[in-house]
């Protein structure tokens, strides 16, 4: 048969481990506030748990015991809300805090020590429980929008079971005020109590772990796809938005336009001002263009000097206008090194063409590098738009 004591030796080594867990998890992302304060608030939980375990295995735990234990294990939760916040990058209000660890401090003093009640310690760690388990539940919607909802769904999974548990828990104290003195108590409702705690600490623990991991994976991800030096998604972004957009024009029996832009003689710059100001006027030639397009349009640094767009536009006179006016908000938008304006031009290949099924990122590349060769031949600081059939317009 289970029993209450076996079952509490379990849970705890279940936090003991999730405590291993949770340093081998800081020390991997030694930066993250998340996991330094994840393992803080589960070691401040399990040496809690340890606690009660030890105050009740005499039969009659001391009232200061008891104090101790209810407030490290309500104080672990309050360190678990404030790491979550931290991680989410969505700060709560110190305020909260702080009304939360006086209510914390009196209460667990007040109901173990002053006017002893275990029903009224049973309601204090439930509405506890409620309230620091919403707040991480707030924070979670933006973690799951920047890195994925894996690790958030098992979280949410476990908090929001163990709120449940809590109701129910204290439902059934308020209902039937059973004479209670200590955890080993003849309680019918202490053996479910017990497995349900351990479900949901141990897919809490994995919960935590795996925000972070999804956090890391998140961070790699964007990484990829993103250039270095003017933070404007990379190369091999713009091939996977491209395709994205090939597959939802075809769809949609929609053109796609897109154009490659690059510096002229920009070897000048490096060679007159060298390389550190021709790294400046890269980066600030990437924010003005993206200042330049429209929000639907997709701006990325393809290559040294070279910046390619898709455009969200209907027709060849409308992509000539836009590229027109990204080439002149760059020929307008000195560029300064130090005192000088570095006078910046670009030339511009474009190519618009309707998504058939043969259509391809490297194709539609190709005629727009082509019409980009032809800019720069026909004087540069112009565009030149091309088809992939090879109709040409030059503009
Ligand atoms: P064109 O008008 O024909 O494009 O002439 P250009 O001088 O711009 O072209 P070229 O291909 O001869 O030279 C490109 C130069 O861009 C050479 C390379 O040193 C420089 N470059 C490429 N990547 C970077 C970079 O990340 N930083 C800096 N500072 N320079 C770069
Ligand atoms: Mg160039
Ligand atoms: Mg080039």
């Amino acid at each position: 048969m289970l029993d209450p004591k076996t079952l509490s030796v379990a849970l705890i080594l279940i936090l003991i481990i999730g405590c291993a867990l949770h340093l081998v998890n800081w020390r991997m992302h030694p930066k993250s506030a998340g996991a330094k304060w994840w393992t803080i608030g589960l070691c401040v939980q399990t040496a809690g748990a340890i606690t009660t375990v030890i105050a009740n295995a005499g039969g009659d735990p001391s009232m200061v015991l008891i104090a101790a234990t209810n407030f490290m294990a309500l104080g672990g939760v309050v360190l678990l809300v404030y790491g979550t916040a931290s991680f989410a990058a969505r700060p709560l209000p110190l305020a909260i805090y702080a009304g939360l660890s006086a209510f914390i401090v009196i209460g667990t003093a007040w109901f173990a020590i002053i006017d002893p009640s275990v029903t009224m310690r049973l309601v204090m760690f439930g509405v506890v429980q409620f309230v620091c388990n919403t707040l991480i539940l707030t924070r979670l919607g933006h973690i799951a929008r920047r890195d994925g909802a894996m690790g958030v769904v098992v979280l949410a999974a476990s908090l929001v079971t163990l709120v449940a548990l809590m109701v129910v828990l204290v439902g059934w104290h308020l209902l039937t005020q059973p004479e209670i003195t200590g955890l080993y108590d003849d309680s019918p409702v202490l053996v479910p109590t017990m497995l349900t705690l351990i479900a949901c600490k141990t897919t809490m623990i994995f919960g935590y772990l795996l925000l972070s991991a999804g956090y890391s994976q998140a961070q790699l991800h964007r990484l990829a796809l993103s250039d270095a030096l003017t933070g404007l998604p990379n190369r091999r972004a713009f091939e996977e938005a491209v395709e994205q957009r090939l597959t939802s024009a075809r769809k949609q029996d929609r053109l796609i336009a897109l154009a490659i832009f690059d510096v002229d003689h920009f070897k000048q710059v490096n060679d007159i001002h060298g390389h550190d100001a021709g790294d400046a006027v890269l980066r600030h030639l990437g924010r003005v263009a993206a200042q330049a397009v429209r929000p639907l349009d997709f701006v990325a640094r393809v290559g040294g000097e070279e910046f390619a767009v898709i455009f969200d536009v209907e027709d060849a006179a409308e992509l000539v206008t836009a590229a027109n006016r990204l080439r002149l908000a760059i020929e307008i938008d000195h560029p300064r090194v130090g005192e000088n304006a570095v006078p910046t031009t670009v030339s511009v290949g474009a190519v618009l063409a309707l998504s058939e099924p043969w259509l391809e990122f490297n194709r539609l590349y190709r005629a727009a590098d082509q019409a980009l060769y032809r800019a720069k031949a026909t004087g540069r600081n112009r565009v030149v738009v091309g088809e992939v059939d090879a109709i040409e317009l030059a503009a």
